[in-house]
């Protein structure tokens, strides 16, 4: 049944509302500013999603994606919102992982690796490693805005992969959440 949420759900925007509100650590916003802050990325599609959740931790992320899968409503996760193809369009609870979640956690020099949360954005995370001498290779023109999140969902790349390989060449693991509340 289709209703005030826009989408065939067995569930009601009030419900949701109140399960996002009393659950998610995080700013939940339902107010048409936000929906048509949200509607739209780089591309020309327009999709006004159901809410938008910031979530202030990736535990918050988790459990916004459990209160989503009980009523039965699509995520989707944004990070700097510059994808060409309508990927951060959806009518859908949409995630935005760029205001908190956001931190470099580690750097192993040695190995060269290091640890971030999905909302970091390419410059930030390539000023922080500045003082080692690494950076993270793969640079779409974007990079003052694109996250390393958005990065590895568009696998980007940019005129340095040719030297440094697409993100796909520069990924060593993943923590990974599914809708249906599987971790790996
Ligand atoms: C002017 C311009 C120039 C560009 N130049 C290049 C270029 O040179 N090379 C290139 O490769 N691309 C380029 N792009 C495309 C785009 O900028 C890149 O793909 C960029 O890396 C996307 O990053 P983002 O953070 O904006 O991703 P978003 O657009 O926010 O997201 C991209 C995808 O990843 C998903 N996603 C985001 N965060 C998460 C998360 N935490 N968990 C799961 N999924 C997530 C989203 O749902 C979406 O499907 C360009 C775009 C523009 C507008």
């Amino acid at each position: 049944m289709t209703d005030t949420l826009g989408v065939t759900t067995r569930t009601t925007q009030e419900d949701l509302e109140r399960d996002l509100r009393q659950r998610v650590d995080g700013e939940v916003r339902f107010d048409d500013g936000s929906r048509a802050a949200y509607s739209t990325d780089a591309s020309n599609f327009r999709q006004v999603p159901i809410a938008v959740v910031v979530p202030r931790t990736v535990a918050a992320a988790a459990e916004a994606i459990a209160v989503c899968r009980e009523h039965q409503v699509p995520v989707l996760s944004r990070g700097g919102g510059t994808s060409l193809a309508g990927q951060c369009t959806n009518t859908a609870v949409v995630l935005d992982w760029t205001k908190y979640c956001h931190r470099l956690l580690s750097v192993d020099e040695e190995n060269r690796t290091c640890v971030v949360e999905p909302g970091i954005v390419l410059d930030d995370l390539n000023r922080q490693l500045a003082s080692t001498g690494l950076r993270y290779g793969p640079q779409p023109s974007t990079h003052r805005s694109c996250t390393l999140g958005g990065m590895i969902g568009n696998n980007s790349c940019g005129a340095s992969a040719q030297r440094t390989g697409k993100v796909v060449d520069n990924i060593a693991a993943l923590e990974v959440l599914t809708y249906d509340g599987a971790q790996f």
